[in-house]
């Protein structure tokens, strides 16, 4: 007990400070910016952060959410990204202890946060994390369950891969404009690999049932018909992945008939 503890609130750390690192990522990629240089700075001012000035919310929150030397007000996105991963690294040992799932979890988690960041900000879902998240999902089947499930994961993502490219194909051409992005292709790849075909398939269906009250407001709203639909489709791996179990002896249910 004292050691589940102990676990989860170290893991909450890693995590947030994982949290501040992907928001560096995020927000620096996608403009082709080095992760490394230069060193974090305030937007405004260009004031270059002091080791006391990273420490991930707790500077924030000292600071009263402002730049040290010109007050400009920092984004909430910063504490608010940091915790949020935090939580998903605690909730991964919570759930799992140390298993398979908890490490799945917690590459998902971390991708779910770089999408968040990245597809926000700038309607970009990174390649980086996706193929890196892919590659260690799938040493991580073989390692723990063998080469038969190794290869079934590699055929699950092709054929994802390739549903994907008709949908986009035929979302195309019905509304004659860029239906999906390049990056939910991708995206729905790297579903494929971690939950085989149907679970993907689920989580797409669930993803699209997300997006839509968002997509009637922004298109209501602000006449505006982009919406990133990355964030929702990991959103939805991430309910599908915590609802796993259920999820399959309902669609044996479904198939079998019982
Ligand atoms: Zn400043």
């Amino acid at each position: 007990m004292i050691f589940d503890i102990y676990v989860i609130v170290l893991l909450f750390v890693l995590g947030l400070v994982m949290g501040s690192f992907y928001m560096v990522v995020g927000s620096r990629l996608p403009k082709n910016e080095s992760i490394i240089k230069p060193r974090s700075h305030c937007d405004s001012c260009g004031h270059e952060l002091k080791w006391y000035e990273l420490i991930p919310v707790l500077s924030y929150v000292l600071q009263f959410g402002r730049c040290s030397k010109c007050k400009a007000q920092l984004s909430i996105m910063y504490p608010f990204i940091e915790i949020l991963n935090g939580f998903l690294f605690s909730l991964s040992y919570a759930l799992y202890g140390f298993s398979y799932e908890m490490i799945a979890f917690i590459i998902i988690s971390s991708i779910l946060v770089l999408i968040f960041v990245s597809d926000f900000q700038y309607m970009i879902i990174l390649d980086e994390p996706l193929i890196i998240g892919s590659v260690v999902i799938l040493l991580l089947k073989l390692y723990y369950f063998g080469f038969p499930t190794f290869t079934r994961s590699i055929y699950s993502g092709l054929i994802m891969f390739v549903f994907m490219l008709v949908i986009k194909a035929l979302g195309d051409k019905i509304f004659k404009r860029e239906s999906l992005g390049g990056g939910d292709v991708k995206l729905v790849t790297f579903f494929g690999f971690v939950f085989g075909v149907r679970l993907s398939f689920v989580s797409v269906v669930l993803g699209s049932f997300l997006a839509f009250p968002y997509a009637m407001y922004i298109s209501l709203a602000k006449k505006d018909r982009e919406v990133p639909f990355g964030p929702f489709l990991i959103l939805a791996l991430l309910i599908v992945f915590i609802f796993m179990d259920p999820i399959k002896s309902f669609l044996n249910l479904f198939v079998y008939g019982i």
